[in-house]
């Protein structure tokens, strides 16, 4: 296992344990995503993560049958999953890496799972009133990762790549004015 350290910015690092894969895209990938982001994120972030151990895992440790990437409870871990980063175009891969982040984002803004939930569906709170469910909390981390300039078509290569699995094929594109390749 390569255990690296990624300079973000002057003033944020990040470790890098990477597994197996390319640990060299993922740097790439990863500072590409942080120059993206606005400069009142990077802060945000930043000053979230001063009192954790921000890292990004690349492994086939856990199953991610449908899941490309995930963020630890605590905020400080992004783990991707290795398998999908190597079949997943750069653009894909900065959304999903950007996505993370966005997650981080909120929580670098307050808004945390609800503690005492037992089984149910996740509900979010931020300073103690509801803020949202799951659903509210994935569409806000799609729409933060857009603000910017990561397109948010992560679910749509997912989906095409669940169905290549399984033999199945879409058109390249659905695109007004691309017609599908012969
Ligand atoms: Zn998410």
């Amino acid at each position: 296992m390569k255990d690296t350290r990624l300079q973000l910015d002057g003033a944020t690092a990040v470790r890098l344990w990477v597994f197996e894969g390319d640990a060299t895209r993922l740097e790439r990938i990863i500072t590409d995503v942080w120059r993206g982001l606005s400069t009142g994120a990077r802060e945000a972030i930043a000053t979230f993560w001063r009192n954790g151990d921000p890292k990004v895992e690349l492994s086939n440790l856990w199953d991610s049958e449908n899941c490309n990437a995930k963020l630890r409870g605590d905020g400080c871990t992004i783990k991707v999953s290795e398998e999908a980063f190597r079949n997943m175009p750069d653009d894909v891969a900065r959304y999903v890496i950007a996505h993370e982040l966005a997650h981080v984002f909120q929580k670098a803004n307050g808004i945390w799972v609800r503690s005492g939930d037992d089984g149910g569906p996740l509900s979010f709170e931020r300073e103690g009133v509801h803020w949202g469910d799951e659903p509210r909390l994935e569409d806000d981390a799609d729409q933060t990762a857009g603000k910017w300039g990561f397109s948010p078509k992560e679910r749509d290569w997912h989906v095409r790549l669940y169905l290549a699995k399984r033999g199945i094929r879409l058109p390249e594109s659905n695109e007004p004015g691309e017609g599908e390749k012969a």
